[in-house]
């Protein structure tokens, strides 16, 4: 089982290999997110490119097939790119990042892609320590100062989030609107499906061996593409020299049993929220259609960036995701879990997105998505068909744009073993951290200490 949401798209049949030799304008390496949504945008705008994608197992089975569902009209890493812009520019940016929730529901709308897509926002709860309230409270003043309106960002009270969210002891929750919940799978295979019937050639189990400026190759055969689109996030470490530029780390994510209606009455979410309990081991929840608690947190990384492709988790990494989920709703405690899935996403060095395209090589490729990327993507794909066509758009000219760049822009990571010694040791780290402050009788100088210590540490890594 890759998780439990591709377990609930297993009907889909699976697409021939690349059985020939192939010449195409646009070949996409990877049928995830970033390749399917390029491929729809460039067949949007001119519906007589031949485009490919060659993907290595299964439309979806990366990270696209294994996430949150937290579909985000938000970009980690936007906001230190869009401060020093004019205060109109960086507000049209905004609205371009808020917009991608509603642009994924149209899309979906017009060709029929049930994806449970539902806009309930996001939650941000402040319920394990009291840090999580002062740390909100900073960040609601960082949004001020960059331009965010109380529509965009707001504190809710604690009774104003129960009417959405019983977390146990939460205080209050930061809320954004600009989030939806999606079954990812779902959007998936059904882009895949709508490609295909637009004449998107896709062939899966076709893994590509080696790619440069014109060709791509598998083990038998060859594509030559006046453009090339490596679309495989943190399965870049596989592919170089995409594996200097990506840092290919972990979450995982358990999911209950369906639960009854009177659980989900002493829980809420009943829009379609997203929900968080804002610690730094970065915890990631939703209630899927089917009533079930899908809940992940931040995974470890291996040395070399290997990755993981078996998708088990251990006992310990199991533990952890059952301790969050049941601090915050202890009623779960006796109920369920039916899956358990991992997945790799990648870290660029900057923590920053990226949108290149080399004109002189015809490369075009995006990332830094911090794993964030299910909403970051479309846009991603967006504004590489822009790229593509030569285009001048507001998506071309967005400060993470790097047009007529090599990829040798982008900053690489530091060689092994610093990356590992510095991430494990952040890890293990931000672990202590949490249960410093979870145990609410650790004295205060030891709280401060763990917390900048984290600090810096994490500010090694961005
Ligand atoms: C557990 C988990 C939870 C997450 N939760 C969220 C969330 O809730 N919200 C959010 O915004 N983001 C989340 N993310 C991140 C998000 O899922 C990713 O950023 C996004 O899906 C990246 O899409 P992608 O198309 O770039 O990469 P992927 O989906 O990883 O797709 C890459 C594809 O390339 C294929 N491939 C790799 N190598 C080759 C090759 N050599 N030849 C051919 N094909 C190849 C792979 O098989 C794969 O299908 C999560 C990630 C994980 C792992």
């Amino acid at each position: 089982m890759i998780s439990l949401w591709m377990e609930q798209v297993s009907h889909y049949p699976v697409r021939p290999s690349l059985q020939h030799d192939l010449d195409v304008d646009v070949v996409i390496i990877g049928a995830g997110f970033t390749g399917l949504w390029t491929a729809y945008y460039l067949n949007q705008a001119q519906p007589e490119l031949s485009i490919a994608i060659l993907e290595a197992k299964q439309v979806g089975y990366g990270a696209s097939g294994r996430n949150g569902g937290w579909l985000m009209g938000e970009i980690a890493g936007a906001d230190d790119l869009l401060r020093p812009l004019a205060k109109e520019d960086r507000l049209a940016s905004h609205h371009l990042i808020h917009d991608i929730p509603d642009e994924v529901a149209r899309v979906c709308a017009h060709e029929n892609i049930q994806c449970d897509l539902r806009k309930g926002g996001v939650l941000y709860c402040a319920s394990r320590y009291p840090e999580q309230v002062e740390n909100i409270h900073k960040q609601l003043a960082q949004h001020k100062q960059d331009d965010y309106s109380d529509d965009d960002f707001r504190w809710l009270n604690e009774t104003q989030l129960q009417q959405q969210l019983k977390m146990d002891k939460a205080k209050g929750a930061l809320y954004s609107p600009h989030v939806a919940t999606i079954q990812p799978a779902k959007l998936a295979k059904g882009l895949a499906q709508v490609l295909e019937q637009k004449g998107v050639q896709i062939f899966e189990n076709t893994p590509v061996k080696t790619w440069q400026s014109g060709q791509v190759t598998t083990a038998e055969h060859s594509v030559n593409a006046q453009w090339v689109v490596p679309a495989v996030e943190a399965y870049g470490s596989l592919l170089k020299p995409m594996d200097k530029y990506q840092l290919a780390v972990h979450s995982m994510i358990i999911a209950t049993e369906p639960l009854s209606e009177e659980m989900w009455q002493s829980i809420g979410l009943d829009k379609g929220q997203a929900f968080s309990e804002s610690s730094r081991l970065v915890s990631y929840g939703q209630r899927s259609a089917d009533n079930r608690l899908v809940f992940g947190a931040r995974g470890g990384y291996n040395f070399g960036g290997r990755l993981r492709p078996d998708v088990t988790l251990t006992e310990k990494e199991m533990a952890v995701r059952l301790y969050l989920m049941q601090e915050c709703f202890p009623q779960l405690k006796d109920v369920k879990i039916t899956h358990a899935w991992g997945g790799n996403l990648a870290l660029p060095r900057r923590f920053h997105p990226h949108m290149l395209c080399d004109r002189k090589n015809r490369i075009a490729l995006s990332g830094g998505y911090v794993g964030e990327g299910v909403g970051a993507t479309n846009l991603a794909g967006r504004t590489l068909a822009d790229l593509i066509l030569n285009k001048d758009t507001l998506h071309t000219r967005q400060p993470w744009v790097l047009n007529n760049k090599p990829l040798s822009a982008l900053r690489q990571w530091e060689p092994e073993p610093l990356r590992w010694i510095t991430y494990k040791a952040t890890n293990l780290m931000l672990i202590y951290e949490d249960k410093v402050l979870a145990d609410l009788s650790s004295p205060k100088w030891k709280r401060k200490l763990v917390s900048k210590l984290c600090d810096i540490l994490e500010g090694f890594l961005s």
